[in-house]
């Protein structure tokens, strides 16, 4: 089993962790500042779908400007599938 651990700051989790956990990081606050593989892996999974719902709901909304209900065509007039495609 991989035991490899991540340290935060160096690893550039410290973002992603505050505000998928809204917890904030210090480090003179003398816990420890890694994350094993596991949950490195599942916070980037999680920061991928908070990108993805904030940048969707943009463009959800962009497209709203035009037109009254959300369907399919104008998301992908709108290259919302080649968006979808590109953030997988
Ligand atoms: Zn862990």
């Amino acid at each position: 089993m991989d035991r490899k651990l991540y340290h935060i700051i160096d690893y550039k989790l410290d973002l992603p962790y505050q505000q998928i956990t809204g917890l904030m990081i210090s480090e003179e606050d003398d816990l420890p500042q890694k994350l094993c593989w596991e949950c490195t892996h599942r916070l980037i999974s999680c920061q991928r779908f908070r990108n993805k719902a904030i940048m969707s709901q943009g463009l959800m909304t962009d497209v709203l400007e035009t037109e009254k209900h959300i369907s399919v065509r104008p998301l992908l007039r709108n290259d919302f599938s080649l968006f979808l495609n590109s953030i997988k």
